[in-house]
């Protein structure tokens, strides 16, 4: 199935050609403030539809980890990383999908602030 998503102001959107039916909730400094609910797909079925350049970037810790966000509304859309395993993979913040009804999807809570 094919998503789409943007930020608020629309300068990054994207299609996601994937499932989505369980999501992450994590507990860390990061992902509560910015209040994530995470879906984890690999880079290439996410589609920019605005131009890269439009991405702003904020990393921390390792900086392994690409958090990418508008610059003009704010809104972080998703993350993307090399995993070792999985490859280049995306964490998609799926209340950029207007049309995907939240409350059907199964939240998986992660204490990322014990880790
Ligand atoms: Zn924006």
């Amino acid at each position: 199935m094919i998503h789409q998503g943007s930020c608020h102001c629309g300068r990054i959107a994207f299609e996601a050609d994937t499932e989505i039916e369980t999501v992450m909730e994590c507990n860390c400094s990061h992902c509560a403030r910015k209040g994530y609910l995470l879906h984890f797909m690999p880079r290439e079925k996410l589609r920019l539809t605005t131009p890269e350049a439009n991405l702003s970037t904020y990393t921390f810790n390792k900086h392994a980890i690409k958090h990418r966000f508008c610059e003009i509304c704010g809104c972080a859309p998703f993350g993307e990383a090399v995993d070792p395993k999985r490859g280049h993979t995306v964490a998609l913040n799926v209340r950029c999908i207007p049309a995907l009804d939240l409350v059907t999807l199964k939240v998986k809570q992660v204490d990322g602030r014990s880790l």
